[in-house]
């Protein structure tokens, strides 16, 4: 399943769950399903926050960097029954403001949750066909129109419903985008995007150790894993060569991040003993106590190499097991 449609299937299972019993709630009113609405925007929000400061924090080091303004939509017709959740969030019209990155250019222009959309330099988005519900294909188009227009111009104008205009220019980002998708409990990666599962543990963890964990599935894009994967075959050897990798970028990119390298070992800490270790460890993946030594090696490498800025190249410092180019 394309990563979009699970976000928007997601997204819809929870949010027209979420909605079905306010469907006769007064728009804007404290009920359970807006409460419910609101923390999985707040997961949303989170998990863009971290996403933005780890594509932003090492565009200086990635080789595939794009501009990007920290700016995720949602559609009405992406939900089961889009007039519920119309009425549950108080909009008027189909695309809004899911979250804007905290720092990004989304956020700083005010484009804050809620916010609705009109146009994307003049393409106005209710005339694009749609489903009357359960399609996600408008949300994909927004996304990547705005990414096209920053591509080629570097800037994007997006129209308020109202009528404002607020023209946005791309900051450098790492081309990876996050998205929450699908019901499940893991976190993945695949190649331009990671995706995050609703019940995915790490949501639980203190903010710099599921940016650890985001930072590992990032690496896997960053490193052109799923490529080289594909070359070369998913058998065990390979599976673990690129999950070892993964872990050892994974406080390089939090240090560029602004967060404390060492949060890749808190979060192997924490996560390992119940998802990797002991008997029913995957026998892909290294020991989480394996995994946490490589990653502590790398802590002693960053700090030789890390400049006053707290930064750490990584493209010049960084050992590869692999070769994606050959
Ligand atoms: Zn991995």
């Amino acid at each position: 399943m394309p990563a979009a449609r699970a976000l928007a299937l997601a997204l819809s299972a929870a949010l027209a769950a979420a909605a079905t019993p306010a469907s006769s709630a007064k728009a804007g009113s404290n009920t359970p399903a807006l409460e419910r609405f609101q923390a999985q925007q707040q997961v949303e929000q989170r998990v863009q926050d971290i996403g933005w400061r780890l594509v932003t924090g090492n565009s200086r080091f990635c080789d595939n960097v794009v501009p990007a303004i920290g700016l995720l939509l949602h559609d009405m017709a992406s939900y089961r029954e889009p007039a519920a959740v119309r009425n549950l969030l108080g909009l008027e019209s189909d695309f809004a403001v899911l979250a804007a990155a905290e720092g990004s250019p989304a956020a700083k222009a005010g484009l804050a949750a809620g916010v609705e959309i009109a146009a994307i330099d003049n393409e106005v988005l209710s005339s694009w066909p749609s489903e009357t519900h359960g399609d996600w294909r408008r949300t994909v188009r927004a996304h990547d129109l705005i990414s096209a227009r920053l591509a080629t111009s570097g800037v994007v104008v997006l129209q308020r419903r109202e009528g404002s205009r607020v023209k946005l220019a791309g900051e450098p980002a790492c081309a990876s985008r996050f998205e929450m998708g699908g019901g499940g409990k893991g976190a993945l990666a695949e190649g331009m995007r990671v995706i995050v599962e609703r019940d995915f543990p790490g949501l639980g963890y203190p903010e710099d150790e599921l940016a650890a964990a985001l930072a590992h599935e990032l690496a896997h894009n960053l490193l052109r894993h799923r490529m080289w994967l594909e070359r070369e075959g998913r058998g065990r050897r390979n599976i673990r060569l690129t999950e070892r990798e993964a872990d050892r970028l994974m406080p390089w990119l939090l240090a560029n991040a602004g967060y404390q390298p060492s949060a890749a070992s808190r979060f192997m800490a924490r996560w390992g003993p119940d998802h990797s270790g002991g008997i029913f460890r995957k026998r892909s993946h290294d020991g989480w106590d394996e995994r946490l030594e490589f990653i502590e090696a790398e802590l002693v490498q960053i700090d030789k190499v890390r400049h006053a800025d707290g930064s750490a190249d990584w493209h010049s410092h960084f050992r590869r097991d692999i070769d994606p180019d050959q």
